[in-house]
């Protein structure tokens, strides 16, 4: 099963999504829009995940 871990790029306030595995709380996505990499984990809500860092 996979979900989808949505996101907002603080960098450049893009929205992207990722399909993850289901069990997954963490997981690291790029941008589509300005191709920095970061670490998301899923928040209390669904479907929207949180950003806990950028790298670069
Ligand atoms: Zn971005």
């Amino acid at each position: 099963m996979v979900k989808t871990a949505e996101w907002i790029c603080p960098s450049c306030g893009a929205t992207n999504r990722k399909l993850v595995r289901s069990d997954e709380r963490r997981t690291e996505d790029r941008c589509v829009s300005c191709h920095r990499k970061h670490i998301i984990e899923e928040d209390t809500r669904p479907v929207r995940w949180r950003v806990a860092a950028a790298l670069k």
